[in-house]
């Protein structure tokens, strides 16, 4: 995974592991190399400890209800992160940046990950677009990359059931 200029791999892997949780430090590890993240280090149950501590976090970021609250909770998990952006050509296909120090557990390394790429994706896209589905009983996560910014649900399954529901309350006798 290379953190893009607007961090969407990262915020979308942080919605896919807060919406389902790992239960374990190797489902941990394989759903983070499935997402492309490079797992270079051992996935321990400390790590899979702080993730969840991670996601606490994270979903307080979701759930601000103004953009300065939003902001204020973002800038409280970067100045956490304590992790400084190295370039890297660990691949061989191109430089780009990794928040990761050699010494750091991957816990650590995916904490700086999410923190930064949510904060790429915000500052670059705009701060709205990180939701719930608006399906009440949903409340799936979403970081919204869609050209009008203005995704509501988390599916076009929930889209579909939402104007289905729409649709029959207005036409209620
Ligand atoms: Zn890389
Ligand atoms: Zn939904």
């Amino acid at each position: 995974m290379h953190l893009n200029p607007y961090g969407e791999d990262a915020v979308n892997l942080a919605a896919d592991l807060a919406n389902r949780r790992p239960a374990s430090a190797g489902e941990l590890s394989e759903r983070c190399r499935a997402a492309g993240l490079l797992v270079d280090r051992p996935v321990t149950r400390g790590d899979l400890e702080k993730t969840w501590a991670t996601l606490d976090a994270w979903e307080k970021v979701v759930d601000a209800t103004d953009e300065h609250e939003r902001a204020e909770l973002v800038n409280r998990m970067l100045a956490a992160a304590a992790a400084y952006p190295r370039l890297t050509d660990h691949a061989g296909d191109g430089w780009h940046l990794h928040y990761r120090g050699e010494w750091q557990p991957f816990g650590s390394v995916l904490f700086s990950l999410i923190s930064v790429g949510t904060a790429l994706h915000l500052a670059g896209r705009g701060m709205h677009r990180l939701r719930r589905c608006a399906v009440t009983e949903c409340a799936t996560i979403f970081a919204d990359t869609s050209r009008t910014g203005r995704q509501r649900y988390c599916s076009q399954r929930c889209a579909n059931r939402d104007a289905v529901r729409r649709h029959r309350a207005r036409t209620a006798p």
